[in-house]
């Protein structure tokens, strides 16, 4: 029997590898959003902002994840993902951190439009 149907048959697979390299990763999105709107810094990645989050009740929308990822340099798809916000303001009301996260918002989907041009 090949490893791969071994696998199978004990019912796991080895997972496809996360680690990310922040030196390969370009920050100048982060770097942007973060010159127009500093409190993106200030964030703690606690979820309150999810867990209130209209968009993210119907669909995996995370405000949190979103900044993570931007912080990271991951900006791949953020753009679709992004789209889903309703710039409802839920999330600035419960912020823990203060952080002004619709501008936030707005400042990842100008930044990552500048990057396309
Ligand atoms: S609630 Fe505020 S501090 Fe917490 S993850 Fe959301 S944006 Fe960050
Ligand atoms: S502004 Fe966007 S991220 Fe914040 S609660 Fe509303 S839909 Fe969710």
């Amino acid at each position: 029997m090949t490893i791969a149907k071994e696998k199978i048959r004990f019912g796991f697979t080895v997972s496809k590898d996360r680690q990310i390299d922040f030196d390969a990763n370009s920050k100048s999105i982060a770097l942007q959003v973060a010159e127009a709107e500093p409190s993106i810094n200030l964030c703690i990645s606690c979820g309150t902002c999810a867990a209130t989050c209209t968009a993210a009740q119907f669909t995996d929308f995370s405000l949190r994840r979103i900044i993570l990822l931007v912080r990271r340099g991951e900006t791949t798809g953020l753009e679709n993902d992004i789209a889903r916000c309703m710039l409802c303001g839920k999330c600035q009301l419960v912020c823990p951190r203060g952080l002004s996260t619709r501008n936030i918002i707005l400042q990842i989907h100008k930044a990552l439009k500048t990057i396309e041009s």
